[in-house]
């Protein structure tokens, strides 16, 4: 293949330069700068190391490359622009509001990325003596005793390192506990407003997933919920708050039944951030909650980061809980019980979830951000996310439907649905407009049980200034929505990149170049 060229721009962008308003030389929009893939500037003769050849084929031998392995090559300078480019077409948390629901794109703030990189947390090795790791054992230990005390439960399992991963974990203790008890319980009932990892969780575990309905304003079926119960059920996965935004009122009253049918209660934990500070799981009779640190708890996540999901558990379920874990004795000493160990410790164990102990980098940061905002920082934090959420249901609930509207306040996000837009309007339309006007679009399509869902999560950072231009774009689009701008469904416009063929991208993706 001949590489194209090493500015960026290809020779059919040049032909109508400076000629017509929309066409530049280099296809470049002043500082927004066009950038193909790298497959199309770096040839793949080009290597932007040198190597000494007798040197290499002395120390590699037989291991020398020898044919082309069709990678690009690039000069150093070229590589950092290229990437460095491709991050400008990017939308961060640091650049402006994030409004993905069901997802909390937090602030994270500096301070925590400052103590996680201090050397003494950040250059550990898992398989160093213990003696040595007292200080870094004893974050893991302090942040699981803030856990604890946040949800008012007994035990945590603090090696999960994701919510879906947690949620494994809480389901295995459930079932070690049914085992333990010799009964063969078949099904979890999951509500059908569940997160997908929920269902897909406990199919992975073995157990049956069956549908719990929900009401009208979007909570779960108490009533069906009851007639279901019996000695075939394990117990129920619940999301709450739920992914319809709203708090389940009927929480306890569910793990009483549940609990009286000999059953379990799992709660999906990973919207806890509208409720910290406010509500105790523990005292709802919950058995087993994930939290997702990375979102209650700040820490930077999405594009696949590290997540990290501890389990808290309560007494019935602690003593299965997964190895290894922090023990802290009475002389300040911590020592991890690991299988070794353990046959005193803790017997009952199902496992081991994680090679070592867990995502120490999201560990130091969650304990970080808990000590500077403090207990009642942490209530305040839950307040401004549910408070900001309702700004922006109420200021919109008039040019877009809220099915949940009438169900009273939302917690920590805003449900819209595609009712009422013009015909052939969708949800996505809405979306691709927001690009337009500088923000990455709101979660769509889900929750499932709301036609063309919009979930808008503000996230309790954002300032009212904030929020009002955010609400004045949105309000502007759904208004042309409504009223069949035709302009909208070929949005976006002014992105790098217009609208795809997301079909065709999906179906058919180009994962490399063939020259
Ligand atoms: C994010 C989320 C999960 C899954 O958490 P991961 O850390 O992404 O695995 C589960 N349930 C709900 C409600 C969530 O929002």
């Amino acid at each position: 293949m001949t590489a194209l060229n090493r500015a960026g721009w290809r020779p059919e962008m040049n032909a109508a330069g400076g000629a017509d308003d929309n066409v530049t030389f280099t296809g470049n929009r002043a500082l927004m700068l066009e950038e193909p893939l790298i497959f199309e500037i770096g040839g793949t003769g080009t290597t932007g190391v040198d190597f000494d050849e007798a040197a290499l084929a002395a120390d590699l031998g037989a291991l020398a490359r020898t044919a082309p392995i069709g990678l690009p090559g690039l000069s150093e300078s070229e590589t950092v622009r290229h990437y460095t480019r491709l991050s400008r077409q990017n939308y961060a948390i640091d650049l402006g509001l994030f409004p993905l629901g069901s997802c909390t794109m937090k602030h994270n703030p500096r301070l925590n990325e400052k103590v996680a990189r201090m050397p003494g947390f950040a250059d550990v090795h898992p398989l160093q003596p213990q003696e040595t790791v007292q200080g870094a054992l004893a974050v893991i230990n302090e942040l699981a005793v803030w856990l604890i005390k946040l949800t008012g439960m007994y035990g945590v399992a603090m090696s999960p390192k994701a919510g879906a991963h947690g949620e494994l974990c809480g389901i295995l203790c459930i079932k070690a506990a049914l085992e333990a008890r010799g009964e063969d319980r078949r099904v979890l009932l999951v509500p059908e407003s569940a997160h997908g990892t929920n269902p897909a969780t406990a199919a992975f575990a073995g157990f049956t997933v069956e549908d719990i309905p929900a009401t009208a304003e979007g909570r779960v079926d108490l009533e069906a919920l009851r007639a279901r119960l019996g000695p075939d059920v394990a117990g129920v996965m619940i999301t709450n708050p739920n992914t319809c935004g709203l708090f389940e009122r009927d929480m306890k009253a569910i793990s009483d039944a549940v609990h009286a049918a000999g059953g379990y209660v799992y709660c999906d934990g990973a919207n806890f951030n509208a409720i910290v500070g406010r509500v105790r799981p523990g005292d709802l009779g919950i058995d087993a909650m994930h939290i997702n640190l990375h979102k209650t708890f700040s820490t930077p996540h999405g594009g696949g980061g590290p997540g990290s999901g501890p389990v808290v558990l309560s007494e019935a379920l602690a003593p299965y809980g997964p190895l290894p874990f922090v023990a802290r004795y009475a002389d300040g000493t911590h020592k991890l019980v690991e299988e070794e160990n353990a046959g005193e410790e803790h017997p009952e164990t199902f496992g081991r979830m994680t090679a070592f102990h867990g995502q120490m980098g999201m560990f130091t940061r969650a304990l970080t951000y808990i000590l500077s905002h403090g207990a009642d920082g942490l209530k305040q934090v839950a307040e401004d996310a549910v408070l900001n959420a309702n700004y922006v249901l109420r200021s919109l609930e008039d040019v877009l439907d809220a099915p949940f509207a009438a169900s009273g306040p939302c917690m920590h996000e805003a449900l819209f649905s595609d009712k009422g837009l013009a015909e052939g309007f969708s949800t996505l339309d809405i979306a691709k407009g927001l690009i337009d006007e500088g923000y990455h679009p709101m979660t769509v399509y889900f929750p499932l049980v709301v036609h063309g869902a919009m979930l808008v999560e503000p996230t309790e950072t954002e300032s009212k200034a904030v929020l009002d231009q955010f609400v004045g774009a949105l309000r502007s689009i759904a208004l042309r929505a409504k009223n069949g701008d035709p302009a909208l469904k070929t949005a976006p416009h002014f992105a790098p990149r217009a609208r795809l063929d997301e079909t065709l991208a999906a179906r058919k993706p180009i994962l490399a170049w063939e020259g």
